[in-house]
Formats: structure tokens, sequence, C-alpha cells
């Protein structure tokens, strides 16, 4: 494997339960609607007892699909505690909002399922005073969950125009502390870097340079890498003194895949194997 001259040592630490990893495409249950829905912010806004009743799902998501499959991060379990998944999908899909599975946000995008973004979250290993870059801020809800860690600064990017917008309302309404832009997250936000930590939540066939290049020493990266449209390898990065990268394989996932001029401009440009999980 060769990466701009950097060493890789693989580590194999975990493998996830593959069909349970999917954060993209449509899940089994349930069927949903609208194949496109709106992806503004919801227009009404639940009241209080509906409140309480998401409130109680989300307790329930996080005992039963969060804590349940591994997560121990105080941290990261608190803000899937707190953090209205219910106001981060379009109002059609608000009640299925805390099952364990991607929703549809419009646009051919998706959020995540909550396992995955805690999992991805708990991987950062976010200290306060990090700097955490998310590349694809799609609902916002992933950095949302950043934004819910005491003491880390949060950075997201995202391509299309509309969810980039939407996204930046959502999150500044509800009140998270999130620096957001559209672009392509192909090229990382250079004027910020080093980033401590990089998360990026649609899948590129190779990492892009630019991001390990904006990764500070001792910093941690989280990102599915593979064949568009297929399943992906969750890999962990870790960027030692001296700039060495540490990869860990997390596992087989199914991401959306990275877009933009970057990905068309350098695929495959990786020369990286990626070994199936
Ligand atoms: N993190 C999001 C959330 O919490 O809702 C979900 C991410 S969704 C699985 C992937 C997102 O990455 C989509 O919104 C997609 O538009 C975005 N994306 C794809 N290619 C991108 C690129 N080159 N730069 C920035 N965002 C990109």
């Amino acid at each position: 494997m060769r990466h701009r001259g950097a060493a890789f040592s693989l580590i194999l630490l975990a493998v996830l339960v593959f069909a349970g990893c999917r954060t993209s495409s449509t899940p089994a249950t349930p069927t949903f609607s609208s194949p496109q829905p709106s992806p503004l912010p919801s227009p009404t806004w639940p009241g209080e007892e509906e409140e309480a009743k998401y409130a109680r799902l989300r307790e329930r998501m996080v005992i039963e699909t969060i804590q349940a499959r591994g997560i121990t991060d105080e941290r990261v379990l608190e803000a899937m505690r707190t953090v209205p998944r219910h106001l981060f999908v379009p109002e059609e899909e608000r009640e299925y909002a805390y099952g364990d599975y991607p929703l549809p946000i419009g646009f051919g995008q998706t959020i995540s399922q909550p396992y995955i973004v805690a999992l991805m979250t708990e991987l950062l290993e976010l200290r306060p005073g990090d700097k955490v870059l998310e590349v694809g801020t799609g609902s916002g809800y992933q950095a949302a969950v950043l934004a819910s860690i005491p003491g880390v600064e949060v950075y997201s990017i995202e391509i299309i125009p509309e969810l980039a917008q939407s996204a930046k309302e959502r999150l500044e309404r509800l009140g998270y502390r999130v620096h957001c832009k559209q672009g392509d997250g192909y090229y990382g936000w250079p004027e910020h870097a080093p980033f401590d930590a990089i998360i990026v939540t649609a899948a590129p066939d190779h990492v892009p340079p630019p991001l390990i290049d904006q990764l500070a020493e001792g910093g941690r990266m989280v990102i599915p890498v593979g064949p568009p449209g297929g399943y992906q390898t969750l890999w962990k990065f870790v960027k030692e003194e001296g700039g060495e990268l540490k990869a860990y394989n997390m596992g087989g996932v199914a991401f959306v895949p990275l877009t933009g001029p970057g990905m068309e401009e350098h695929r495959h440009e990786g020369g990286m194997e990626w070994p199936t999980p």
C-alpha cells in the first residue's frame, strides 16, 4: 500500500456485525411513503406531550441499540440521549427517528443509523479543546452529536447546497454551535487545519490526501473507504508523531458515496488495496 510516502500498519481491531452497520440505502422496515422528502427544517414542532414520547424513545434507543452493542463512552451516550434526532429528519419520518436504521433526508442522501453515529463518535476519542472536522453535514445530526461533547469545536462541510443551508439553519435554531460550510469536503477546510479529529460520513474509494494533511499529529480520522454503491470498510487512522499513519479496520459498512470534483478528479488514485473485512 502506498500513500504519499506514509507507512501504514494494519491492525485488525474489531469486526462489526455486517448487516447491522448499514448507513445508506433503504432499510427493510419501515417502508417510506415519500421517495424525496423535504430536506427543509420541519415547519411544525412537536408539542410537550410528543416531546416526552420522543425522549422516552431516545432513552430506549440508547439502552437497546447503542449501549447493548458496546458503546461505553459516557459523553457519547449522553449526547445520544440529548440530541433530538426526530428534529433532524423530515416531518414525515419523525416517528421512525429512533429506529436503528438510516432514514432519507432528500437528494438521495440519508441520516446515518444511530449506532453508527455513536460508534464513529466514540472512535474519534474526542477530548476537551479538540477541533473536529466532519465531511458530509447532511441533516446536521452527527454534527450536533459532536457539538454536544464538552469542549469540542466542530466544523462541518456539505456539498449539496440545499442540505448545507437547511442543516445550518436547523443547528442554529436548536442552539448547536457548529461552523458550517457548503463545499467539497474532499479538500477539507485548510483555513482551520490542523484538526484533532476528522470524520467522513460519505464513502470515497481512497482516503483524500488533503484530509490526511489536515490531520494533526496525534489526530484520529474515521472514514468509510470502498467502492461506491456497495459495502465499504470503516477505517480509523491515527496520525503518529512524525506523520506515520496507523490504520485500524473497524469492519463493514454501507455509506452513500463521497461525490464532487475532488473525487471525480482523483478517483482510483489512492493506490491502496483495501482488504475486505
Ligand atoms: N452526517 C450526516 C447526518 O448526520 O445527517 C449524514 C451524512 S450522509 C450519509 C452523507 C452526506 O455527505 C450527504 O449529505 C452528502 O451530500 C454529503 N457529501 C457527499 N460528498 C460530499 C463531499 N465531497 N463533500 C461534502 N459532503 C459530501
